[in-house]
């Protein structure tokens, strides 16, 4: 799904567009100068029908690569398949990568998951060694995509932010914050570093917010990140998502 010059929605699953599987997170592919990078990766169930979307989107060519906002599994669980279908470099948060790589149902927050029948039973996380850890800024070989810490929902998140050439700014926030300001309160969620990274992501100025689920947002950024910080500013804990 095309939406606009510059990023595709090619996955998401029954929180987002229905594209993939429905245990998906949204999967983005970002057109930078260094090649088409996919932020995110989907839960890995179903991976064939999401590598053909990707590759659909891209006229049969392979991403460069793969960037990963967090380790939960409906975001990562993909990492390791197409590291295998496509041979592509998987890039996140230093603390992400190394949960990745070892795929710790517990560290992953997928035993409670399960148990909470948030995917379906027997579904397992596929432990992706390839994941390297990066640090907070520009992306290595990624056309200027940039790193940014944005922990809160989660222990180790990363928000990715692109300036394309029209000097338009593209903000893909994970499951930090999605449309009209919603945000997810986890298990493992912090509040006060999750207010930050709102703050943080705000300060980039984004026009384009691109959220790991729901829908994306196409203009007026900022209008909700503002939102989601006026739920905080107001003592109302914002509403969880799905
Ligand atoms: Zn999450």
């Amino acid at each position: 799904m095309r939406l606009d010059g510059t990023v595709d929605l090619v996955g998401g699953g029954r929180l987002g567009p229905g594209l993939s599987n429905p245990y998906d997170s949204n999967v983005y592919l970002l057109r930078t100068g260094e090649g088409a990078w996919l932020v995110d990766t989907g839960c890995g169930l179903g991976r064939a029908e999401l590598a053909a979307r990707v590759s659909g989107a891209l006229d049969g060519r392979a991403p460069a690569g793969a960037v990963l906002t967090h380790a939960h599994p409906d975001h990562a669980g993909g990492a390791a398949g197409l590291v295998d279908d496509l041979g592509i470099p998987v890039l996140a948060g230093a603390g992400t990568a190394r949960l990745v790589r070892v795929g710790d149902h517990d560290r992953l927050g997928l035993t409670a998951a399960l148990r909470a029948g948030l995917y379906p039973a027997g579904y397992r996380f596929a432990a992706c060694a390839a994941v390297a850890g990066i640090e907070a800024g520009t992306v290595p070989g990624a056309g200027g995509l940039r790193a940014l810490p944005t922990p809160g929902h989660c222990e180790d998140h990363t928000a990715y932010v692109f300036t394309g050439g029209d000097g338009t700014t593209y903000a893909f926030t994970g499951d930090l914050v999605f449309a009209r300001g919603r945000v997810v309160v986890a298990a493992d969620s912090d509040v006060r570093l999750l207010r930050r990274s709102l703050e943080a992501v705000l300060a980039e100025r984004p026009d384009v917010l691109l959220p790991g689920h729901g829908t994306p947002v196409l203009s007026d950024a900022r209008w909700h990140l503002e939102r989601a910080l006026e739920a905080f500013d107001q003592g109302r804990l914002p509403a969880a998502f799905g």
